[in-house]
Formats: structure tokens, sequence, C-alpha cells
């Protein structure tokens, strides 16, 4: 940390005071603003000079030793934040709720307390620090290190399950971004999912500004940008062969069983879910439940009670996927700093309904204008997927 206390209990930062002033202006002890307990100016040449806990002792401000890259991070943060005028603090301690905040400042009224991430944590952990930041009255803004971005094939990137406590949503259009800092080549990234094919990653696209062009609205509000390439179609259509063929892989899952059972009155199973069911829709992240899985209880046990030209409301359909929720059926992701995003969810996929033709939102409701049918063979679901994600994707119903 850059940040201890004197023998007569004066702060001092080592982002603010001069080398020079070690050790004779400010000669030791040092103690740790958080936990009282002793603390060493570590003149380092590796890593930037820095306070660190005694080995033996224990901090519950801060669990783990520091690296260089959290330093850096922290130290540029502080930095952009100092010359666009704000009186950021780095380090700072909110009492209230026993936390320090990397970076704390104010900015339009509102404080923010900015976490930089670089190690693995538990969500439990990540999920309290914000619920605890939010109870102080504090706006909680993750940033992750750039090394946490692990790109595989085309646009998918991993997600690691924590990381997604940092999601940070654009209001004007509700669309999310996770944001990383590259400490080594001074830049900002946003990674904006598109799709989840599965828990631990997302199709998105990423966009990285140089840290001297970002002004701080884009920390906040995030950036606006244009949608990538839908490079992953395929591997979408791919995921959906894998949901229809790969067996036994419900097996022991609250809502894979639930929808099995619904399957079955319609004498079906699982791998014939509807054609229709299955595609990325906005938030969809909002469900840790497969979207083939949620789709399908919309295609096949909301809409059937529905006679065709009739019209039902939103708050209907949300009413009861809460209550699914409410049974532990659907699985929610806990996305704290996003506005309501179960309903986000299922209203992009309502409106991917209307563009293929099944619904019709007549603006007092949703109006249902066609009946499905369901697969009779996996190979007639799979030519379906084909159809459909031609559509989907290549007739500029996804943009
Ligand atoms: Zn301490």
């Amino acid at each position: 940390m850059f940040t201890a206390l004197t023998k007569n209990g004066q702060t001092i930062s080592l982002l603010t005071t001069s080398r020079a002033c070690f050790p004779s202006h400010y000669p030791p002890p040092y103690y740790c603003p958080a936990c009282s307990q002793n603390v060493i100016l570590k003149k380092g040449t590796k890593r930037r000079w820095h306070f660190a806990h005694q080995r033996s002792s224990f901090c519950s401000h801060q669990a783990e030793p520091e690296t260089e890259e959290h330093l850096a991070g922290k130290s540029i943060l502080y930095q952009w934040l100092e010359e666009k005028g704000l009186s950021p603090s780095v380090e700072a301690c909110i009492s209230s709720i026993r936390r320090t905040a990397d970076v704390l400042f104010t900015w339009k009224n509102n404080t923010y307390a900015l976490e930089f991430q670089c190690s693995s944590i538990s969500s439990e952990e990540t999920l309290q620090r914000t619920r605890d930041y939010y109870s102080a009255g504090i706006t909680p803004i993750w940033i992750f290190s750039a090394c946490r971005l692990r790109k595989m094939e085309g646009s998918r990137y991993a997600i690691h399950s924590f990381e997604w406590t940092g999601l940070r949503e654009r209001r004007k259009d509700l669309r999310s971004a996770f944001i990383y800092l590259s400490p080594e080549s001074s830049s900002f990234y946003y990674l904006f999912p598109r799709a989840l094919p599965v828990d631990s990653a997302v199709f998105g696209d990423l966009y990285t500004m140089p840290i001297t062009h970002t002004p701080i609205e884009h920390l906040i509000y995030l950036p606006n940008t244009l949608n990538g390439p839908l490079t992953w179609a395929a591997n979408w259509i791919k995921q959906k062969k894998n949901w229809r063929f790969q067996t036994n892989q419900w097996r022991g899952k609250p809502d894979k069983t639930y929808m099995r059972q619904i399957f079955a009155k319609h004498r079906s199973d699982l791998p014939f879910f509807p054609p229709e069911a299955g595609w990325p829709s906005l938030s969809m992240e909002a469900f840790q439940t497969s979207s083939y899985i949620w789709q399908s209880w919309i295609m096949l046990c909301f809409l059937p009670n529905i006679p065709l030209y009739q019209c039902f409301s939103f708050r209907t359909i949300c009413n009861e996927i809460d209550s699914l929720i409410l049974n532990h059926i659907f699985i929610i992701r806990e996305l704290p700093s996003i506005s309501s995003p179960i309903e986000k969810a299922v209203f992009s996929y309502l409106e991917l309904l209307e563009r293929i033709g099944i619904l019709k939102n007549t603006g007092a409701g949703w109006k249902k204008v066609k009946n499905m049918y369901l697969p009779i063979s996996l190979e007639d679901a799979f030519m379906m997927d084909k159809k459909w994600s031609n559509i989907i994707f290549y007739k500029g119903i996804m943009n």
C-alpha cells in the first residue's frame, strides 16, 4: 500500500510525498491506517515503493501481499483522477463498513470506490464488498487487471464467476460491460458481452482506450460503441447442437429436471426444445439457467396458455418467472450494478420473438400471432435451428 500513519498519527502517502522525505522528514515506525499494526517501508527496485505488513501480522483489509501490478494500477488510477481535477484518495478507509477502497473519489455529488482486482477471489467476497459500498452510499466500480482478459477462439472470453459482480450498465441502451485496466500499456479495456454460450464464457466485443484519452464518463456510464461483427454466430449454432446432442447434461439440475417434466407432458424431451428457443438476447447473463431452458419455458409453458391473437402483459410473464426463481427452479446470477436484469432479459427475448413473427408488441401488451410446434426429430430440430440462425444472425435481427 501507498499510505501509512506516522508515530504522530499523520497520514503519509507515497504517491504525494517526495522520496527524499524518507526517512529525514518521516522517520519510522509506520502504522497501517486500517489495522494500526506496524508496517515496513519497502524501497523496492522491482516493485515501486510501498508499505507492507510484517509477514506474521494479519490485516483484514489486506489479506495478501501486494503485487507490483496492483500498486501500479492504483497509482495510475489515482493520477488519472488527479489530472481531471478531482481529489481522489488512495487506500481510503471507510470505517463505517470497515473497508479500504483502492481509490475513492467524488464526482457530480456521487462518491465512487474503484476496486482494482488482479487476483481471483470468491464471488461471495466481491458481492459482500459491493453491498457494503452501496450500503454506505458509495458506488463501487470494479476494474479488473487486463491480465484477466482471457480470449479463446473467436470472440469468446472466459469469465470467472466473481467477475460478474463487476458488470456495469450503459443506461441509455441497457448494454453492459466489464472494465479492465492494463497498467503496462496505461489503457482501459471494455468487454461488452453479446451472448453467453456457457456459464463460464461470453461472446463479446472488446474495445480499448488509452487512459490519457479516457473521460471520467466512460468509467461511470461506459463509452458509446458500435457492435462488432457476429464472428461467433457459427459457434452459437455449435452450442445449440451440443444442447441437443449431448446426453445426460441435465442430471441433478433443478431447472432441467423441471423442464424435462414439462417436455414429458408434450411427449417430448429436452433435446427437442423448440428451435425458437436458445438464442442470444440482451441481458441474458441475468440467468444462470441456460437460455434454451428458460426460453423453452416461455415457448412451452407460458405461450400455449395464451390463445392465438390474444394479448398478455409483460408483468404477467415476469411474475411467473419470478415465482420460478423464488422456487429455485430457474437460477439467476447476482448482478448488483445492473437494474432489473431479469426483466431486461425477458423483454429482449420477447422482442426477438416479435422479429421472428411469433409475437407482436401492441403497446398495451404482447399479442401471440403464431402457434409453434415441437420438432419431431433431432435432425428436424437442427435443420430449424440453422434456418432460424440464418434469419436471426444474418438478416439484421441481431445487430
Ligand atoms: Zn493493516
